[in-house]
């Protein structure tokens, strides 16, 4: 489904991606993991189209989408929750779903999606509270069926359990292993290695911006030279 070739990004002296070559099958549960500033933040950006790569493709459904603007490439099917949260804080959290879904839906249809996604989020009872009151774990929450209100192939989930505690992480892996039983194929960049452990199928190590190692969880638990990036920075 998605393809990355040669990719490179550099900001000024700064080579913050090289030559990662990514790809994922349609169905896969794929998790990236790496130290902070590994680069994982900006393949995302790359694959959406934020920035142009310094060098290199991204291919995605069978189409070189490198030159294309990041609203075409949401148009036919990618979609991201970034890191950094994007809710309209003062809005209501049903009127936040509300935004999301007004492109594609309207009145009846719009209201019986806004209410199964609440329920599918665990905020039903948190519909009518400004989202900005949300706990942090419940607006990451919020930001992931912002994104899925888009019914994206592919969806790009960048930490979505930072700030978690132990059994909202959890609750937020049965929610990504759902959205992908029905289809979606999810790359989500992830510290919290219990979360990978229960979710992902397959596994990305980026190493100062590099494809540093890549396969099942255990072969990357396994893997001294894994542990040792990881040991080296304290
Ligand atoms: P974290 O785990 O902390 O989120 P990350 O793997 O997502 O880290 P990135 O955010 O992709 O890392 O950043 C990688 C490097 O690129 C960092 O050194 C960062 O300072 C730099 N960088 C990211 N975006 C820009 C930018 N727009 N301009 C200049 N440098 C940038
Ligand atoms: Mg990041």
């Amino acid at each position: 489904l998605l393809e990355t070739r040669g990719l490179n990004k550099r900001f000024g002296g700064l080579q913050v991606t090289s030559d990662v070559d990514l790809a994922l099958e349609a169905g896969e549960l794929h998790c990236l993991i790496g130290p902070n500033g590994a680069g994982k933040s900006t393949l995302f950006r790359l694959i959406l189209g934020e920035f142009p790569p310094t060098s290199g493709a991204v291919f995605y459904d069978g189409q070189d989408v490198t030159r294309l603007q990041p609203h075409e490439r949401i148009r036919r099917g990618i979609s991201v929750k970034f890191q950094v949260p994007g809710i309209f804080a003062s809005l209501s959290v049903a009127q936040n779903l509300e935004i999301a879904l007004q492109h594609h839906l309207a009145g009846h249809g719009l209201r019986g999606e806004v209410r199964r996604l609440l329920g599918f989020l665990n905020l039903a009872g948190a519909a009518a509270e400004p989202a900005g009151n949300l706990s942090h774990g419940q607006k990451q929450w919020l930001e992931i069926g912002m994104a899925v209100s888009l019914k994206p192939k592919l969806l790009l989930l960048d930490e979505p359990t930072a700030g978690m505690s132990p059994e909202e992480t959890r609750a937020t892996g049965e929610m990504v292993r759902a959205l992908n039983r029905d289809g979606v194929t999810v790359l989500a960049v992830e510290h919290d290695m219990a979360f990978v452990r229960q979710v992902a199928t397959r596994v990305t190590v980026l190493h100062f911006g590099r494809i540093f190692a890549q396969g099942s969880i255990d072969a990357i638990v396994a893997d001294e030279r894994v542990a040792e990036i990881y040991l080296g920075r304290g």
